[in-house]
């Protein structure tokens, strides 16, 4: 496909790419919007234009600050504006061309908002080497996967109240941890601030409660992903998480990318999962090819440079657990899902050691301190220093990526 607009070549937003967000530029209020290389189309007015004639939309529904009533229209909605775009971005006659000047915002003019409004995020597990790495280092070697650990897509619910776009700080948070495990525990910043790679889909139906959604029906309730920083505290974490599982070490702040890829746009780097061993209940078994080849990358902005290092380069296709098979399991029981929940993947650990998706791992609990390209030198995350996670897909010509997430982690208060 070619488009009359100029595109970098090597731009996240391409013509095959075409993901959903919300913005507001000048004096606008917040709005939806699909990126196109260095624009944002605005929805609002391609509307009022008359861009998205004969496709079932009620009005008003791109007014919303939030995407939840346009996601809710339903998967046939969003694949006809999807091509309606894509053939208005390649004719030169089209009415997307001819009011060009008012419907594509520049992005460097625009603030990018939360694109949904989540009611529940659930975080799972699924990187068998991130959960090798952490139980090999808490538990030992021989008891490194907990023995359900391969029969079900393990996950905890987290906070949504606490998850914000990119760009938007993050403080270092204060708790309880305990230094010396002869000790009692102190009150402080932690210590160990940590980020984890991770990417998120999007719900895009409601269930009702009490329903199940059958494995290889799930992607038809998926509106699209981002990607994720799953920031955790792992000092907070260490001295809490017993018996219940995580929480002021994960509920502090979670950051997403604002621009949602929806599963047809990745449909041409859909690719085989790892192979299942011991084969899974009925009810998690999938069809087909579930994985998504997405290339992730972790770097660090030390506060007074503008030197990035990239400490991390993983990839979505390396998870145990799929999608779908979180989806069906989530919902197994008849727990019920609505339009906006966020469902993280866990982090995104690989099989090199500078693919592991923390710090905890690339440093191997603090071991092995990792050098930034300023000289300094990082087992955990400084205050002012930048997380910036990328992702993209790849295939010849094809390029569609997520743009980035962007968190600043300033210190406590
Ligand atoms: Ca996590």
């Amino acid at each position: 496909m070619q488009s009359w607009l100029d595109i970098p070549q090597n731009s996240d937003f391409s013509i095959y790419n075409l993901p959903y967000g919300i913005f507001s530029y000048g004096k606008k209020k917040p709005r939806a919007g699909v990126a196109i290389g260095n624009f944002i189309i605005d929805l609002k007015r391609a509307y009022k234009k008359g861009l998205l004639e004969g496709i079932k939309i009620p009005k008003k529904i791109f007014d919303a600050p939030v995407l939840n009533d346009y996601i809710r229209l339903g998967k046939s909605v969003h694949r006809a504006v999807r091509e309606r775009l894509q053939e208005q971005l390649q004719d030169p006659t089209s009415l997307l061309f001819r009011y060009q000047h008012k419907l594509l915002v520049p992005m460097e003019d625009a603030t990018m908002h939360l694109p949904v409004a989540i009611g529940d995020y659930t975080d799972f597990y699924s990187s068998e080497e991130h959960a090798t790495n952490v139980g090999k280092m808490f538990r030992g070697e021989a008891n490194a996967l907990m023995p359900n650990w391969k029969h079900l897509p393990v996950a905890y619910h987290g906070r949504a109240s606490s998850i914000v776009v990119s760009g938007t700080p993050i403080r270092r948070p204060m708790g309880q941890y305990r230094p010396n495990d002869n000790e009692p525990p102190v009150f402080g910043p932690s210590q160990m601030v940590d980020f984890e790679l991770e990417v998120a889909f999007i719900i895009s139906r409601d269930t009702e409660l009490g329903e199940r959604i059958p494995a290889n029906h799930a992607e038809d309730y998926i509106f699209g992903l981002v990607l994720f920083n799953d920031w955790s505290a792992r000092d907070l974490q260490k001295w809490e998480y017993v018996p219940l599982g995580p929480f002021l070490g994960k509920n502090f702040g979670s950051s997403m990318s604002p621009w949602i890829v929806t599963l047809d746009a990745l449909e041409p780097f859909r690719t085989q999962g790892p192979v299942q061993n011991p084969p899974v209940l009925p009810y998690l078994q999938t069809e087909g090819a579930h994985a998504f080849d997405i290339h992730l990358e972790v770097a660090i902005i030390p506060q007074a440079t503008t030197q990035e290092t990239v400490v991390c380069r993983s990839n979505f296709k390396y998870l145990y657990w799929n999608m779908a098979q979180q989806l069906a399991h989530h919902t197994v029981n008849g727990c019920n899902v609505r339009v906006g929940d966020v469902m993280a993947s866990g982090t995104i650990s690989g099989p090199a050691p500078d693919s592991f998706g923390s710090m905890l791992e690339l440093t191997w609990n603090g071991k092995n301190p990792i050098l930034l390209q300023d000289g300094s030198v990082r087992t955990a995350i400084n205050d002012y220093d930048e997380v910036v996670m990328r992702g993209y897909c790849q295939k010849d010509y094809m390029r569609v990526g997520f743009g980035e997430v962007r968190t600043l982690l300033l210190p406590a208060e």
